[in-house]
């Protein structure tokens, strides 16, 4: 399966762009304009390698499948692959690989595959206690003296050691807030929030109860909305990698450098069905900018580079 999304990111203030962000311009050698990298072009070089390839290959093995859809870059990613992937999941169909065009490349066409994310989990904590005068400290129960060494804990906490492909799973609070501005109240509430960059050493389950834990160990008295906005997976070095490689020193002339960072994708709701997925797209210095481009060459070097990579999964 090939992943894709149409939808684009606002342009910014439209003055600040030398060419009109939804009038695609060619100027020096570049394709330029809103979605030129994050990817319109992948969108149309997927289109164009599976096209080629299905002309080429009539009798190839397996299923070759296209899913482009307009819910990616916004907050929710409410009613794109999320709802395919159910209906997926319905129909007790599989994905066995997925190549996503994002522009996954630093320098140029094909020198960073990205074979895997960290996850996200936030937490946003209340811890309550009882509201009085600073001057009758028996008649109240601070919340910000009891959560005090409890967040002192949590940030101080080692979550796992990461491993080869990741960096240690981070906790980071983010916010906090206690008080009524009057410098003779004890509070009756402290609210903190809280996320965890996690990498595939850790779950969001287990970080989850390991939170609580140490709140309970402090006998707080608290409650936690959890969110959780995106799965830790990698993808091991197996037959998709082993083809994406291949197909990139067959047509680019050097071999990927894997590599897990950057932001979210819909390859996180794909990869959970078990399927291997790999990003594999143009250079992604101009993506989500003013002049977002894409070189010509690139743009051309796109949909052979897919269709090699489609050949080497299943043309015979
Ligand atoms: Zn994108």
């Amino acid at each position: 399966m090939f992943l894709g999304h149409t939808d684009v990111v606002p342009p910014g203030p439209l003055e600040q762009w030398t060419s009109a962000p939804f009038e695609p311009t060619i100027r020096d050698g570049r394709l330029y304009g809103r979605g030129a990298a994050d990817m319109k072009s992948g969108d149309a070089a997927m289109t164009l390698a599976l096209e080629r390839f299905v002309t080429a290959y009539p009798d190839h093995r397996g299923t070759v499948a296209l899913l482009l859809t307009s819910d990616e870059e916004g907050p929710t990613n409410r009613d794109g692959v999320r709802r395919v992937v159910e209906e997926f999941r319905r129909r007790g169909q599989r994905i066995d690989w997925c190549i996503t065009g994002e522009a996954s490349s630093r320098d140029r066409l094909g020198d960073v595959v990205r074979v895997g994310r960290r996850g996200s989990l936030s937490g946003r904590l209340t811890v309550r206690g009882v509201q009085g005068h600073v001057a009758y400290p028996d008649k109240v129960k601070n919340p910000i003296h009891l959560a005090a060494p409890a967040l002192a804990e949590l940030a101080a906490t080692r979550w796992d050691e990461g491993n080869a492909s990741f960096p240690p799973t981070s906790l980071q609070i983010s916010n906090i807030h206690a008080g009524t501005g009057a410098l003779n109240v004890v509070p009756g509430v402290l609210e903190a929030a809280f996320n965890f960059r996690y990498c595939t050493a850790s779950g969001a389950d287990s970080l989850r109860e390991r939170v609580e834990a140490i709140l309970r160990k402090h006998g707080l008295d608290f409650a936690i909305e959890w969110e959780h906005t995106g799965e830790a997976f990698l993808t091991h070095d197996g037959v998709l990698r082993r083809a994406v490689s291949a197909a990139i020193e067959d047509v680019c002339g050097i071999t990927p450098e894997a590599d897990t960072g950057g932001g979210t994708s819909d390859a996180r709701f794909i990869a959970p069905m078990g399927a291997e997925v790999v990003e594999v797209g143009p250079t992604n210095a101009s993506i989500h900018r003013i002049d977002e481009h894409i070189a010509l060459d690139e743009l051309e070097t796109l949909p052979r580079l897919y269709l090699r990579i489609i050949e080497r999964l299943i043309a015979v």
